[in-house]
């Protein structure tokens, strides 16, 4: 008998342990060890709002020792290097090896350069809550105030409404802030209603999209498009992509090409070994689920039961029927549009609805009351 190791205390690894921590009597003197490369837990929708100034860090993170002490879970504080599946071993950067007899890989996902070791040098990413304090003490310090988002999906619309919302309350007139987006159009994976209310407030807030459009080259502090136009000494902030950590692109186990691990109806991807999150690639229809809370915390919680389901003795594991129940782009300007269980959604109740969602997601009451104070008052 041996443990179980969870990788990644995000949201899909915080709802499995928190099933395991449930059911002690079922791991059968098992430990569970959760294994993160943070001490803290960030809660990724609130980043933006982070940097933006309109929710204060401490709402936006979780002490992971701290709260897995209070359920009586092993933390590991160490970065994922590999996985040895066959011989059932997870090996650190530091050279430290766990073994373990089942793994749950909730690693998520990070931002994907596509290679631009040059870019990736020089832009700034939103991966984390540091990348979020990062971004807004750059762009308050930043003299050009000229700041350009390579990314028109999701992170990178909200990054752009946020810097806006930050420099109009800091009293700065003289800005630009660019959105750069490779295909025809931003949010192209949602529906046209959604792409032209998106635009027209992007343009309300002097945001500038230059659509159908990368970057051809980078000049000494700017870029220059490929259209033609260049934009000199400003800040990089890339947000055009993302994929899954290193050691799940090197696992020998078959994946999407984000490099998520494909997994079947049981969230399995090798004998003893569960995915959920991110890092999982499950097709519903045809289509693989899109990257959310909703079904990194539904996976988290099913890989766990199953996980039990074995500690157990019993074979027939738990079938996973996602439930789709929307999604939203909050902007900084309380606007938001999106589906709400299948209710075309847009304005200001659009953007209440997603702090509803971030309050009811939120892990503690600390963290649920301090949100709620943030947006009446910061
Ligand atoms: C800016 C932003 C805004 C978003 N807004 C929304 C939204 O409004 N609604 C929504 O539904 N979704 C949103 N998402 C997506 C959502 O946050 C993710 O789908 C969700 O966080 C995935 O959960 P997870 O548990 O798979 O991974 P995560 O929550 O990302 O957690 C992964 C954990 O694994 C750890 N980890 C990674 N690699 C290693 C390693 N090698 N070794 C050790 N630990 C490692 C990380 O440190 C992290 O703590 C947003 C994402 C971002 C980036």
């Amino acid at each position: 008998m041996g443990d179980i190791v969870v990788i990644g205390a995000g949201f899909a690894g915080l709802e499995a342990v928190r099933v395991f921590s449930r059911h002690r009597k079922t791991l059968g003197g098992r430990r569970i060890i959760l294994i993160d490369a943070k001490r803290t837990f960030d809660f990724l929708p609130i980043l933006p709002d982070f940097v933006g100034g309109r929710i204060a860090r401490d709402h936006a993170v979780l002490d992971v020792a701290e709260y897995l002490e209070r359920l009586g879970v092993n933390f590991e504080n160490g970065e994922v290097a590999s996985v040895d599946m066959a011989a059932r071993e997870v090996r650190l950067k530091d050279g430290h090896a766990l073994g373990y007899e089942y793994l749950l890989v909730c690693c998520g996902s990070v931002t994907n350069f596509y290679g631009a070791s040059e870019i990736e040098k020089r832009a700034l990413k939103l991966d984390s809550a540091d990348d979020a304090a990062m971004i807004q003490n750059t762009v308050v310090t930043y003299p050009q105030k000229s700041f350009l988002i390579v990314g028109g999906g999701y992170t990178g619309i909200e990054i752009a409404t946020n810097i806006a919302r930050l420099l109009k309350r800091r009293g700065t007139r003289k800005y630009s802030i660019h959105v750069v987006e490779r295909q025809e159009d931003i949010l192209m994976a949602l529906p046209e209603w959604m792409r032209d209310y998106c635009r027209i407030n992007l343009c309300r807030l002097r945001i500038q999209l230059h659509a159908g459009v990368s970057i051809s080259q980078l000049t000494e502090n700017g870029v220059t498009l490929s259209n033609g136009l260049r934009v000199d000494d400003c800040l990089l902030i890339w947000a055009a992509g993302v994929q899954t950590p290193g050691f799940v692109r090197r696992l020998p186990c078959e994946q999407d090409p984000q490099g998520r691990l494909k997994v079947d109806r049981t969230l399995s991807f090798s004998e003893g070994a569960f995915a959920a999150g991110d890092a999982a690639s499950f097709v519903k229809k045809g289509r693989v689920l899109r990257m959310a809370i909703q079904f990194s915390l539904n996976e988290g919680h099913l890989a766990a039961e199953n996980i039990l389901r074995l500690c157990a003795g019993r074979k027939k594991l738990k079938v996973y029927r996602p439930l789709d129940l929307g999604y939203l782009v909050p902007m900084a300007n309380f606007r938001a549009c999106g589906t709400v269980l299948r209710v075309p959604v847009r304005g200001f109740a659009g953007w209440v609805l997603h702090y509803i969602m971030c309050i009811y997601r939120s892990l503690t009451l600390r963290h649920r009351l301090g949100i709620v104070s943030d947006i009446l008052f910061r």
